[in-house]
C-alpha cells in the first residue's frame, strides 16, 4: 500500500494509474476504521481496479464544542487495517495541506443541508461538501463510496456532484451493524459498557418503525410518537430527533402508505451523539 501526505505526489501516482487504463474507486474517511469502513473498501475493490482511501479528520465539519480534538485517531492501526484490505493508496494529509493559509472557498448545498443533522449542526454540511469537493478534485475517482449510515451526507454529496458537474459516480453502501444492531461508528468507542447496552435503543426504534408500518400503521405522526416513547423509556438516552421523511427531499411525510419513507434518528447516549436510519415501506412495497 502506498501512503501519501501531500497532494502532488498522490496526483503523480494517480496519473500513472490512469495512464495504465485502470479505474479508481475512492473512499473518504475520518479514520478510526471499523467494519463499516472496511465494507466500503471491499465494495470499491469489487467495482474498481485501484482503491484509494483518505483519512482526514476534517476540522471544518465540526462545530464549536463538538469532538474535533477528542475524535479517535490511531493512524498506525488504520494503516494496518487498510493494508490488510489491499487498499492501493492511502492519503492522510495534514490540516495545513488541505486548508493552507488564505483558504476561503466553500461549497454549500443549502436545502438538503437545512434539515436533520444540518439543523442541529450548523455549518456541518458546508464543511463536508467543501472537503469532499477538494478530495474528489484531488483523486478524480471513477466512483466514490459512501455509507448509508450517514444517509443525509450521501444525499448532499450526490446533489453536489451533479450540480457541479463532477465526473465521478456516487455509490452508497448499506450500514454495517454489530450483532445487536448498533450501527458501527468510530464514536462507539466513547460509550461506557452501560451506555453501549443503552445504545441499542436506536436500532430497536428502527425495528419498531418497520413493525408498525408493516402492521398497517399509515400515519407518520403515530409512528414518530411511538418511537419517541421507546427512546424516552431508555434512561441513558436523550432524543434529538425522530424524523420520518421523503428519502430524496428529506421533507417530512405525513402518510406512510404511499411509498418508501426514511426514518432518521439522532440520540445522545450520555455525552455521545449517535445517528442511524432505515427505510420503511408499507405491506406489499419493498424498502
Ligand atoms: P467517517 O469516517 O465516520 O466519516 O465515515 C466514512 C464513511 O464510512 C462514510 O461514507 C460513512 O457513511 C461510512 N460509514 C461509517 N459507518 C458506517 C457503517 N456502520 N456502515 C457503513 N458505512 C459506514
Amino acid at each position: 500500500m502506498r501512503t501519501f501526505q501531500q497532494i502532488l505526489p498522490l496526483r503523480t501516482y494517480l496519473r500513472g494509474v490512469r495512464e495504465e487504463g485502470k479505474t479508481v474507486g475512492f473512499v473518504p474517511t475520518m479514520g478510526a476504521l471499523h467494519e463499516g469502513h472496511l465494507a466500503l473498501f471491499r465494495r470499491a475493490r469489487t467495482e474498481c481496479d485501484v482503491v484509494v482511501v483518505s483519512i482526514f479528520v476534517n476540522p471544518t465539519q465540526f462545530g464549536p464544542g463538538e469532538d474535533f480534538h477528542t475524535y479517535p485517531r490511531d493512524l498506525n492501526r488504520d494503516l494496518q487495517l487498510a493494508s490488510n484490505e489491499e487498499v492501493d493508496a492511502l492519503f492522510h494529509p495534514s490540516v495545513e495541506e488541505m486548508y493552507p493559509a488564505g483558504f476561503q472557498t466553500w461549497v454549500e448545498v443549502p436545502e438538503l443541508a437545512a434539515t436533520l443533522e444540518g439543523s442541529l449542526r450548523p455549518g456541518h454540511f458546508r464543511g463536508v461538501a467543501t472537503v469532499v469537493t477538494k478530495l474528489l478534485n484531488i483523486v478524480q475517482p471513477d466512483v466514490a463510496f459512501f455509507g448509508q449510515k450517514d444517509y443525509q451526507q450521501f444525499l448532499v454529496i450526490d446533489r453536489m456532484v451533479r450540480d457541479l458537474n463532477l465526473t465521478c459516480r456516487i455509490a452508497v453502501v448499506p450500514t454495517v451493524r454489530e450483532a445487536d444492531g448498533l450501527a458501527m461508528s468510530s464514536r462507539n468507542v466513547y460509550l461506557s459498557p452501560e451506555e453501549r447496552r443503552a445504545a441499542t435503543v436506536l436500532f430497536r426504534a428502527l425495528r419498531r418503525a418497520e413493525e408498525l408500518v408493516q402492521s398497517g400503521v399509515a400515519r407518520a405522526d403515530e409512528v414518530a410518537r411511538q418511537l419517541e416513547a421507546l427512546i424516552d423509556a431508555e434512561p441513558l438516552a436523550t432524543r434529538e430527533y425522530v424524523a420520518l421523511v421523503h428519502p430524496e427531499t428529506l421533507q417530512p411525510v405525513h402518510s406512510l402508505a404511499t411509498g418508501v419513507t426514511l426514518v432518521a434518528l439522532a440520540v445522545r447516549i450520555g455525552r455521545t451523539r449517535l445517528i442511524d436510519n432505515a427505510f420503511i415501506a408499507p405491506p406489499g412495497a419493498t424498502a
